[in-house]
């Protein structure tokens, strides 16, 4: 199994191996194609753009590669948010470092996933930590989420990781909302109507609340990249 983390070598090896990232030269579908690239089913932020052979999402995994985590269900696709704060009042948050648990979640929920491009549904089965890290991480299609305190029932975004992940963690969220907030809903509604990316909220939001920065790795031209691509 891939674990960037693994003491396993087999698994770090493995792990490494398993990506492959290219920077997108256009967003025609001509150009995506042969690059790798296709419009699929969106994640639960909303992005559309996937990786053919695992179908990883684009933008998503820029945020994971960025070291960027967090959960904010306003500013979520509309079709998951609900979803997203029925999942999270079920989970017992406790403090970063610790395990997170749940007494009511059972080990499969359903939510978005590349799979439903092809279904025709909104939502597919998926283990449920998998669902946590696609909607705090971001959505990495086929690929593995695994645990690296090794606790099965553990749903803390800190403790999953998969093959994408920065080899330096985060110690906390960068930010956290699973409450709905109508100000913050009408925003991402205004936005999903110019046809523009969500993202810019979420990283205005984000700035204020990154507990400690020496763990965090963002790319100055992070807003300029959101703001001019899908
Ligand atoms: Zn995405
Ligand atoms: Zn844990």
């Amino acid at each position: 199994m891939a674990n960037p983390f693994s003491d396993r070598k087999c698994r770090r090896r493995y792990a490494k191996e398993a990506l492959s990232y290219r920077p997108l030269t256009s967003l025609e579908p001509e150009v995506m194609d042969k690059e790798g690239y296709y419009y699929g089913h969106p994640c639960p932020l909303g992005h559309t753009v996937r990786d053919k052979t695992k179908h990883w999402c684009y933008r998503c995994v820029w945020r994971i590669r960025s070291n960027i985590c967090g959960i904010d269900v306003n500013y979520m696709h509309m079709d998951y948010n609900r979803l997203a704060n029925s999942i999270w009042t079920q989970i017992e948050t406790e403090d970063p470092g610790d395990c997170w648990d749940t007494h009511t979640l059972s080990e499969y929920v359903y939510s978005s996933s590349y799979r439903t491009q092809s279904t025709g549904r909104r939502t597919d089965r998926m283990s449920t930590h998998k669902a946590i890290y696609n909607m705090t991480w971001g959505d990495v299609g086929s690929m593995t989420v695994t645990r690296t305190c090794g606790n099965k029932k553990c749903l803390n975004p800190l403790h999953l990781v998969s093959s994408w992940n920065n080899p330096n963690r985060l110690r906390n969220l960068m930010y956290f909302d699973t409450e709905f907030n109508f100000e913050k809903i009408k925003a991402m509604q205004e936005r999903t109507q110019r046809g523009e990316s969500t993202d810019p909220l979420i990283m205005t939001y984000k700035k204020n609340i990154i507990s400690d920065p020496r763990h965090v790795e963002i790319s100055q031209s992070y807003n300029e990249e959101y703001v001019d691509s899908i």
